[in-house]
Parts: C-alpha cells; sequence; structure tokens
C-alpha cells in the first residue's frame, strides 16, 4: 500500500454566514471558528476551510451565486483529490442557492449544502451536528453523482426537490416526493437518486458571466392589479416569472398583464406557488407562456434566467422546465 491510501479524503467547507454562524441571530462566527469548534470533523476528512461571506442569507444575490459556482468549479478542476464540497449557508435562501449550485457546478462530486435553525448561542443548537452531518454525507459513495444536496435535521434532500416550510422548526426542509436519505448516528443511507439532469450534466456555463439575466418573480392573488406586471415590465426586465394558483391557473388582472408583456415579447413563465404536484394540462392563455410544471416559482425564476443565456425559443424553454 501506498502512503496516500491511508490519506483522509480531503473536502473543502466554504462558509457564507446564516444562523448556522451565528450568534443570537447575528451572522459572526468566521469560517475557521465555526468549522474549528468541531475537532470530530478531523476524524472524518482532511478539512480545508474558506469564507467567502458572513451574510445573512436574505442578503444573497444571484452575483453572488455565480461567484460562488466558479469557485466550486475551481476547486474541483484544481484539486483531483478533493473529494467534496460543503457550503454553510442561511436556510432563508438555502434552496435558491442549492438549485443555482445543482444548475451550474460540472462536477459529480458531492456539494453539500447545509445550514442551522437555531444560532450557536441556544440551547440544542442543530449546526455542529447538521455540519457533522453535511460532512458524512458528502464521503458516501451513493452521493457521488447525485447532484446537489441539502442536508439538515438528518434528512438528506435533492436541491432541486426542498422547500423550507417551518419558520422556526429545525425540521423545517421538507422534500417533494421524499427525502433522498437519511444520516443515521451509524450510517448514512439512500433510498433513491434525482433523475432530473443536474451538474456536470445541464448545458449551463456561467464561467464568463458576471450577473445574470434580470428576471423578476410575481405572485397572483385575489384581485391582482395588472399595472404589477406593467410595472415591472418598464424595469427593462429580461423574463418574468408568474406564481399561479394551482394547476397555473391565474386570476383576469394577472392575465391581462401578463398578455400585455408577453406581447411585448417579454418571455413568461408560469410555476404554481403550491408546493406538492405537477401543473398537468397545461392551461391555455391567449399569449406565449412557459410552464414550470413543478418547480417553486423561485426556482422557476433561477432556472429561467439561466435558460435565457441559450435562447428564448418558448419549446426550448419548455423542454428545459421539463428536464432540469
Ligand atoms: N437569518 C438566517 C439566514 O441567513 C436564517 C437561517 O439561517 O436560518 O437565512
Amino acid at each position: 500500500m501506498t502512503p496516500s491510501s491511508f490519506a483522509k479524503p480531503k473536502v473543502r467547507i466554504i462558509t457564507t454566514g446564516g444562523t448556522i454562524a451565528s450568534v443570537n441571530g447575528k451572522p459572526m462566527i468566521d469560517g475557521p471558528a465555526l468549522v474549528g469548534a468541531l475537532p470530530e470533523l478531523g476524524n472524518l476528512a482532511d478539512i480545508q476551510v474558506e469564507e467567502f461571506s458572513k451574510i445573512g442569507s436574505s442578503k444573497m444575490t444571484p452575483a453572488l451565486w455565480l461567484k460562488l459556482s466558479k469557485r466550486i468549479n475551481r476547486l474541483f478542476d484544481e484539486d483531483e483529490q478533493l473529494s467534496s464540497v460543503v457550503i454553510t449557508h442561511g436556510t432563508d435562501t438555502l434552496e435558491e442557492t442549492a438549485y443555482f449550485l445543482n444548475l451550474t457546478v460540472r462536477s459529480p462530486k458531492p456539494v453539500i449544502v447545509v445550514g442551522a435553525m437555531r444560532s450557536a448561542n441556544e440551547i440544542s443548537a442543530d449546526g455542529p451536528a447538521n455540519l457533522i452531518n453535511a460532512v458524512r454525507v458528502g464521503l458516501e459513495s451513493k452521493a457521488v453523482g447525485s447532484g446537489v444536496m441539502v442536508v439538515l435535521n438528518e434528512r438528506i434532500s435533492a436541491a432541486r426537490e426542498v422547500w423550507k416550510t417551518h419558520n422556526r422548526g429545525v425540521d423545517t426542509f421538507q422534500s417533494e416526493s421524499s427525502f433522498l436519505g437519511v444520516v443515521d448516528p451509524d450510517k448514512v443511507r439512500f433510498y433513491r437518486s434525482t433523475f432530473y439532469t443536474h451538474t456536470a450534466d445541464t448545458p449551463f456555463r456561467i464561467e464568463k458571466l458576471d450577473q445574470l439575466p434580470k428576471v423578476e418573480l410575481v405572485m397572483d392573488f385575489t384581485d391582482f392589479d395588472p399595472a404589477i406586471i406593467d410595472y415591472f415590465a418598464s424595469k427593462g426586465l429580461e423574463g418574468l416569472v408568474a406564481g399561479s394558483f394551482a394547476g397555473g391557473r391565474i386570476s383576469a388582472g394577472m392575465a391581462e398583464g401578463l398578455k400585455r408583456a408577453a406581447d411585448n415579447g417579454l418571455p413568461i413563465c408560469i410555476a404554481s406557488q403550491v408546493p406538492e404536484g405537477r401543473i398537468i394540462g397545461y392551461p391555455a392563455y391567449d399569449f406565449p407562456v412557459v410552464f414550470a410544471p413543478d418547480l417553486s416559482p423561485k426556482k422557476a425564476r433561477i432556472l429561467l434566467m439561466l435558460s435565457l443565456q441559450l435562447t428564448n425559443d418558448p419549446k426550448q424553454l419548455q423542454t428545459n422546465f421539463e428536464q432540469f
């Protein structure tokens, strides 16, 4: 056996802030301190840590997503020995960042996004266990090729399927059509994989981008005022996502506003505000529109931003919403 046979797997932890790095609700723990507080991690892997940012995730932006994804791609390109990357992140926009990475990281190696619901100073803080579990998941052979995953509360979710459901509970992250797996104390167990195209198999290349097209999201509600769409459309938008009622249905005001915008050439996507189930038998509207059958409106916005780099052909956009 060569000496390298005994080497521990290399894992990079990139810290961005959020409650997992917070004291009294403020993200103030720097990356090395966050990781240094968990010497157990050293038994699992050769851990390297870098601080990317120290922000609440409500401050996350598309420009930061691009920077983070490029950083991860560079790390995998530069170090063949690197086994996985773990990102610590606030939970408010964690599902958005995870889905963006799921579409833009170019490696099949595991990327895990992890957060916490309780600050480090709170009784029963969940951050330490979540971080250890995230590293454990990344070391599991079945995690390779599984796309970007989210680990909290001993559950593994696919980035495409996960959403935050509770304002405070540690079981806040739920997953459409069940979790990918669990992180038991003795073993990481995968139950299934995800079959949507992700990471290295997507066509989205971001290396040369510093910003993404401006795409806004407007939620429908009873008696929606079409002037809301007119306002957004006047702001130099490149795409618009409408968060519809169940089944892709929309109010008369939303239909009126979307028609005006679409007739002026704005690409429109409709995604349901209702978290579970798919939009089937897309409703017919008298303007061009694509449907995100089973993505949340926030994730549909991300996919539209990336897709518009490549095309604004409605047929191709529709294919993307069914594939990624
Ligand atoms: N404020 C936090 C954030 O950065 C919430 C959390 O991390 O749970 O999203």
